[in-house]
């Protein structure tokens, strides 16, 4: 199909859908609505071929879409943040980026 838009704001239109969906998933109190907004989200930068920001891709589980903010147990190890989901369990380990002096 064509269109009037160029690829680049096609995407750049998409990006800003990504955080609009960001952000209502971050302000819904319903984790199961959350996740679904998620979902949404996902859908929309895999068809665009946009990657996720890295605070995006670290605010949810990747296994149940659930937002991290429901019941997510955090943990430091040595230089690992163990992020436990409240969800399904699913174990993710995040390397803590270098702090220069
Ligand atoms: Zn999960």
């Amino acid at each position: 199909m064509r269109s009037t838009f160029g690829k680049r704001e096609l995407r750049a239109i998409a990006r800003e859908r990504i955080w609009h969906m960001f952000d209502l998933a971050s302000v819904e109190d319903d984790p199961a609505l959350a996740a679904r907004y998620i979902v949404i989200m996902e859908r929309l930068a895999l068809r665009m071929d946009l990657t996720l920001p890295k605070e995006i891709k670290r605010s949810y589980c990747k296994v149940c879409k659930w937002p991290y903010r429901f019941g997510t147990v955090l943990r430091i190890r040595r230089r690992l943040l163990i992020v436990h989901c409240g969800h399904c369990g699913d174990i993710r380990r995040i390397p803590l980026e270098k702090v220069s002096r």
